[in-house]
């Protein structure tokens, strides 16, 4: 078996080994639930709000802004809904904002909520690279919308948005603004007051975390009214027994990635830079995809014509090598990215695109490796795709 170089870090991470040995106690020794009143409940009670505080410092929050749920996509839903719900009920607003470049976590919402509760849902144009125009936004956002929402780091081609700037036009209009930061959290800074956002959406698994647990900041002040319904666990806003395993590895994974965030970012865009120039230069009409300055760090993106994604990701993994498409085509059925396409990218073209997101692990060698390898098997791809038969 050939060794696989991961190269698929925007999907999800390996756990830190100092996130397991935090995490440890707290499937047995601490098992209590921080809602009981004895001891062994108020021990995990500490854990808890003390997983609250750490993860409010990084952000520059206060700890009562911090909502835990059950993953990123939970986050993203617990924002859009319970902002829709709450502008709709306190001042009769049905309009909702998103881009069309968002994660399906905020896409699918939105549909959702447009299907089922008529709400109106926008969608902001975006420019060739993926980026919202702060323009844009100030044309768009009217008195009766309920929530924008405007994804941070792009999971499938690594644009970066000018969130501050879009939350100055958001405060200007005085409508909330909720950032998908699930993917930048390993990479971009994330003080909620230099972001100037109201909601901003966070998942462990994308830095070095746990799978199955996720943060909500939520601003002192921003109406929510929750989607998962039950007891009065956090502030009301999220029915559920507050898994502290999980949040207590969350927490901690945070303040890692935080504390080394310019060390890694320095050698990630070096390896990026490297994948980027040897494959515009080594592959035949490959054209990178995304914001080719405000990208982020691990991040490199490519559509790649006359070749299918799914066949170049199988090639790939038989290699040795774990990339993604970026999208969530599905083999047998692709269909071609709606964020590809909503960057203008013709729908042939869409579905040649490569994904290739670099981590912690990742060496210079798996780089070179991967930039040795690519070309060759793009290029037999190629001819099979023209070969009669
Ligand atoms: C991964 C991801 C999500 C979903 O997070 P989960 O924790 O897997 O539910 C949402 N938005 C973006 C941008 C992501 O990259």
């Amino acid at each position: 078996m050939v060794p696989t170089v991961y190269l698929d870090y925007a999907a999800t991470t390996p756990v830190d080994p100092r996130v397991i040995a935090a995490m440890k106690p707290y499937f047995s020794d601490i098992f209590g639930n921080p809602s009981s009143v004895h001891r062994a409940g108020q021990q995990a009670e500490g854990a808890l709000e003390g997983a609250r505080r750490q993860v409010a410092e990084v952000l520059g929050a206060q700890p009562a802004e911090i909502i835990f749920t059950g993953c990123g996509s939970e986050s993203d839903n617990l924002a859009l809904r319970g902002a829709a719900w709450a502008g709709r009920m306190d001042r009769g607003a049905s309009h909702i904002l998103v881009t069309p470049v968002e994660h399906d976590a905020i896409g699918a919402t939105a549909d959702d909520l447009a299907r089922r509760q008529e709400f109106e849902v926008e969608r902001l144009t975006v420019d060739p690279h993926g980026r919202i125009e702060p323009g844009t936004l100030a044309n768009a956002v009217r008195p009766d919308t309920a929530i924008v929402s405007v994804i941070y780091g792009n999971n499938e081609v690594g644009t970066v948005n000018p969130i501050p700037e879009l939350a100055a036009v958001c405060r200007q209009a005085g409508v909330p603004l909720h950032t998908d930061a699930v993917q930048a959290g390993s990479q971009l800074p994330l003080d909620v007051d230099a972001l100037g956002v109201d909601l901003m959406s966070l998942g462990a698994h994308k830095f070095y975390g746990p799978k199955g647990v996720g943060a909500l900041y939520v601003r002192s002040g921003t109406r929510l009214s929750p989607h998962l319904t039950g007891g009065s666990h956090e502030f009301g806003l999220r029915a559920g027994t507050p898994n502290v395993a999980l949040i207590v590895g969350l927490a901690e994974a945070l303040r890692i990635t935080a504390q080394e965030r310019d060390e890694h970012n320095q050698r990630y865009r070096a390896l990026r830079d490297r994948i980027i120039q040897r494959v515009l230069a080594e592959v035949p009409d490959a054209k990178l995809t995304g914001d080719p300055a405000e990208r982020l760090p691990n991040h490199a993106s490519f559509v790649l014509a006359g070749v299918d994604g799914n066949a170049l990701l199988a090639a790939l993994d038989l290699a040795g090598f774990a990339c993604s498409s970026g999208s969530a085509c599905k083999t047998g059925d692709p269909e071609p990215s709606s964020v590809l396409l909503a960057m203008g990218l013709a729908p042939d073209l869409a579905l040649g695109s490569l994904r290739v997101t670099v981590g912690r692990q990742t060496t210079e060698a798996d780089i070179d490796a991967f930039c040795d390898s690519l070309p060759k098997l793009i290029a037999r791809l190629r001819r099979a795709e023209v070969a009669p038969g």
